[in-house]
């Protein structure tokens, strides 16, 4: 019996799935999540939560569970979880794709700052501030923000799809909970209503959250892109139909 293990976590995890059940209904579909978000909009099929116990923990389920293909759909920014599927799906020989949405480029009128990590992150924001104090919008997640609570000039608005635990708050940051997908305009209003004047951005490709970017352009305001992690070696595609393809080829025979 052909079983797909599906790391998720994403909204693409979630679409992948959806087209794979309508592409091969004879598949069996495990979809499995790291379970730090509360109530994660899910497809119809087979759920578990948790971490496996590292690349080992991983290449047990594999084998135990008789899992014939993996494809990590995690976010780009989840580089421990892609790098143990390589190293799971090497050790038990299972065919292991990486389904990860493309990097945005940059376009004319954009002001983005390339930030290796957020330390560096920071850097930017504390040069950038050095003239006159700053508000600025962090959308990096909610675990990542303690290098930004020692920026003295600037205020932060933070937003997150789930509360914030106070420790990792900057001094005075105001939170502002919402899950996107976040268009264009109404980036824009959000941005002038709340006196933006720099954002902080994963660079996580697709267009659910690409409207802050977009808004920034038209706006002139400037963008702290963070870069991608490298991903590990093995097959990527950037698209769902892709993954569903690479899907059939492994299970032809
Ligand atoms: P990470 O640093 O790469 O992973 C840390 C550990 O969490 C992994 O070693 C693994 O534990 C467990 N884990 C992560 N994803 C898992 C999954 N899908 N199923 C089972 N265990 C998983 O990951 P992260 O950056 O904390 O992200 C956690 C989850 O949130 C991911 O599933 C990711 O797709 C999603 N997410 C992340 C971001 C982001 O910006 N990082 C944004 C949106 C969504 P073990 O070693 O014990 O197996």
């Amino acid at each position: 019996m052909a079983r797909v293990l599906v790391l998720g976590g994403t909204d693409l995890a979630n679409a992948f799935v959806t087209a794979l059940q309508v592409a091969h209904p004879d598949l069996e579909i495990v979809l499995s999540l790291a379970g730090r978000t509360r109530n994660p909009k899910l497809p119809d099929c087979a759920i578990r939560t948790g971490g496996f116990g590292g690349a080992e923990g991983l290449a047990a389920y594999l084998r135990e569970e008789g899992i014939t293909a993996l494809v990590d759909a995690t976010h780009p920014y989840a580089a421990q979880i892609s790098a143990n599927a390589a190293k799971a799906a090497s050790a038990t020989g299972t065919p292991c794709l990486h389904l990860v949405r493309p990097a945005w480029e940059q376009a004319p009128g954009d002001n983005w700052h390339h930030a290796r990590d957020y330390e560096e992150a920071a850097k930017h924001l504390d040069e950038l501030s050095q003239t006159h104090p700053l508000t600025v919008f962090l959308t990096v997640g909610r675990q990542e923000l303690k290098p930004f609570h020692h920026l003295m000039n600037c205020t932060h608005v933070v937003r997150s799809v789930e509360q914030p635990d106070e420790a990792e708050l900057p001094p005075g940051a105001r939170v502002v909970l919402a899950r996107g997908p976040f268009r264009e305009e109404d980036e824009a209003a959000f941005l002038k209503e709340n006196r933006i004047d720099v954002i902080v951005s994963k660079n996580s490709g697709g267009t659910a959250t690409y409207g802050k970017i977009l808004a920034a352009r038209t706006l002139r305001m400037p963008v702290v892109m963070m870069e991608r992690p490298p991903l590990p070696d093995g097959e990527t595609v950037g698209d769902v139909e892709s993954a569903v393809r690479w899907v059939a080829v492994h299970h032809a025979s």
